[in-house]
């Protein structure tokens, strides 16, 4: 009999784990506390080492029909937009790395996930509320009277997870002092502007901002970072106010200001992390993506990192069926350090990019003029990784 898996949270981290544990001939349920899968109104830059996974999982198809490939990651001066590095993601990144970068609305990333999934195995209105192990056998909980058991549960629920809890006791995520603005822009309001199709990050004392196009182009997700925020909620569908961003970022270049005054609406939210973890596993419960490694979306990896946790223990779980502690340990042992790298990376960015101007900011613009290629000795550690790769 196959191995039986409870992943918990139907997230991008949980939904690709799910399909990665499937094709590997493991018996797997995906419990999602929300009624639906739903994602906000939001973009997602999928890198090769996270867009090669989802290929494997025969998802190239809908990959190119909903996401859009980015012809270059292009960083600039808030002021003046004068440019402090270009390099190219498109058919060069692809013919390097062997697989695109994506830009996603993340509902067409969650969608076509979700899709995926046999229905029979995807069970939404699903809240765990707490877990049992006995043995060898785990029984988790859920808020609506019914339980489920299986050889091993995978905490996917995201920053605030229930199953971290669990197994590892309370702690709350830490208030980084970032806040962030989000848009979602249609194309036509900003038709005047003539964006190029790149992963935009504008960079400025104490802020910064990243647009680029999603939803075959349609429209423009913005976000618009800053520190020392007043705001510190931690939620996805709290409404800022337009006027409030404009008036932040009304000393940037006039493309950051025209793009702000074309949004539909904003959200705000306040940027959350967790310290390192000691360990991600207890016993037949064991944590992927945010659940573990939350990190600053200063590299754009936290769901690239789910990504390949997901893809990582399904072959491990593949290569060693009956000895699932062992599995669980290389498991850690594997993706621990890199998502630890990839946290410490992030937080740094943070640091660069919002540093006010003068000579460290200087000196950061003419180290970015001189190592922005995206060349197999710079950026190789993180977009050749295969994940899947464990023996
Ligand atoms: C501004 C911003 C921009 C970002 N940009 C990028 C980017 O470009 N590229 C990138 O790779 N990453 C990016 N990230 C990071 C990325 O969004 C997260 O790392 C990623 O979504 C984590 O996925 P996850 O599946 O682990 O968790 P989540 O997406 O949080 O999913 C968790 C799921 O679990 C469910 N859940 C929670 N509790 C329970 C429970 N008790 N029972 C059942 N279900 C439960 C939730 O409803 C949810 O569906 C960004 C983050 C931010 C804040």
């Amino acid at each position: 009999m196959s191995l039986q898996v409870a992943v918990i949270g139907g997230g991008i981290g949980g939904l690709s784990a799910a399909l990665n544990l499937l094709k590997a001939g493991l018996d797997v349920h995906v419990y999602e506390q929300a009624p639906r899968i739903a994602e906000i109104g939001a973009g997602i830059q999928i890198s090769p080492n996270a867009s090669r996974l989802l290929h494997r999982l025969g998802l190239k198809p809908a990959m190119d029909q909903f996401g859009v490939r980015p012809l270059a990651v292009h960083q600039r001066r808030w002021q003046d937009g004068r440019t402090l590095q270009r390099a190219p993601l498109g058919p060069e990144v692809e013919t390097l790395f062997g697989a695109p970068y994506y830009h996603f609305h993340r509902a067409d990333l969650a969608n076509l996930l979700a899709d995926a999934v046999p229905r029979e195995r995807l069970h939404v209105g699903h809240k765990l509320v707490g877990l049992e192990q006995r043995g060898d056998r785990v029984t988790a909980k859920f808020d609506n009277g019914t339980s489920a058991e299986a050889d091993l549960v995978v905490g996917a629920d995201g920053i605030h997870s229930r199953v971290r809890t669990v197994i590892f006791g309370p702690e709350k995520p830490r208030y980084t002092g970032c806040m962030v603005w989000r848009g979602m822009v249609p194309a036509e309001r900003i038709a005047h502007l003539d964006i190029e199709v790149a992963s935009h990050n504008w960079m400025g004392p104490g802020g910064h901002c990243v647009h680029y196009w999603v939803s075959a182009k349609r429209l423009m997700n913005v976000v618009c970072c800053v520190e020392h925020g007043n705001w510190t909620a931690e939620s996805w569908t709290d409404r800022g106010n337009v006027a409030d961003v404009l008036e932040r970022y009304k000393d940037w270049h006039p493309i950051i200001r025209g793009l702000i005054e074309a949004f539909p609406e904003t959200y705000v939210w306040a940027l959350h992390d967790r310290a390192e973890l000691p360990s991600w596993t207890a016993g037949r419960v064991t944590l992927l993506g945010d659940a573990c490694h939350p990190m600053l979306p200063m590299m754009a990896q936290g769901a690239a990192q789910a990504i390949e946790d997901g893809a990582a223990l399904a072959a491990l779980l593949k290569a060693m069926p009956d000895d699932v502690p062992s599995a669980l340990a290389r498991y850690e042992a594997l993706r621990k350090p890199r998502a630890t790298r990839l946290q410490d990376v992030s937080t740094a960015n943070r640091t660069r990019f919002h540093l006010p101007d003068g000579p460290e900011q200087q000196q950061r613009d003419q180290a970015m003029a001189t190592s922005g290629d995206r060349s197999l000795a710079n950026i190789g550690w993180l977009y050749q990784h295969d994940a899947a790769a464990v023996s």
